[in-house]
């Protein structure tokens, strides 16, 4: 099956790097896009939607973490697979980059060899993912996201519409923390950040939790941030 080449943006400032990236990737059979600072690195991916991107974390006028917080906050760049780069060895960069969502990390300088292993690993988690989109199916949880059904081993659960909309969210998230804010907004819509409590968020995760029976317990509490699937 031929198979259309994936597309990479690159967003690094120092022109060297973001040239030897340009280079290796587009030898290796991937098509790329250049971003050079963090507003056009947003407007390019929701533009153009790459099938991946490579982050650099220190940018002019908005740095990568900000980048990264801003694509994962857009409905059309949500689940875009991001690889934070990172000249900087401080844990906090990592733990931030994480907890918005980054799906790899790599700290320069870095061995190219190992890059292109991470975008190739990445890039196949992600497609496994978008391949298991319409349909969950794992343990005794079953979820039908085009039907909007659930099931535990075959029996239908009841669930509200909102909780609905958490549970897809936090299995749309693959394993990735996901905050009361972000979840708010996706089950909630556009503002509800603003207008609700982040309570409210516990409140259902506490009956679909409830609903879910033995299963309920793969939503994990990340203490102070949020909640993730597992
Ligand atoms: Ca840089």
């Amino acid at each position: 099956m031929l198979a259309m080449p994936r597309r990479i943006l690159i967003v690094e400032d120092e022109r060297d790097i973001s040239r030897m990236l340009d280079y290796n990737l587009r030898k290796e059979g991937y098509s790329t896009l250049l971003a050079y600072d963090g507003p056009a690195a947003v407007e390019l991916a929701s533009k153009e939607r790459p099938d991946l991107v490579l982050l650099d974390v220190m940018l002019p006028e908005l740095d990568g973490t900000e980048v990264l917080r801003r694509l994962r906050f857009d409905r059309r760049t949500a689940r875009l697979p991001v690889i934070m780069l990172t000249a900087r060895s401080e844990e906090t960069d990592k733990i931030v980059g994480l907890e918005l969502g980054a799906d790899d990390y790599v700290t320069k300088p870095f061995a190219v060899k190992e890059l292109l292993a991470r975008v190739k690993a990445v890039l196949r988690r992600s497609s496994e993912a978008l391949a298991a989109e319409e349909r969950f199916k794992d343990g005794a949880l079953e979820i039908d996201f085009g039907r909007v059904l659930v099931t535990l081993k075959g029996r239908p659960v009841d669930l509200t519409a909102k909780e609905f909309a958490l549970l897809r969210a936090l299995v749309d998230a693959g394993g990735r923390v996901l905050s009361r804010e972000a979840l708010l907004e996706k089950a909630w819509g556009m503002g509800a950040a603003l207008e609700l409590e982040t309570r409210t968020v516990d409140v259902h995760v506490g009956t679909l939790r409830r609903k879910l029976k033995g299963e309920g317990a793969r939503i994990i509490t990340v203490k102070n941030f949020g909640y993730r699937f597992e």
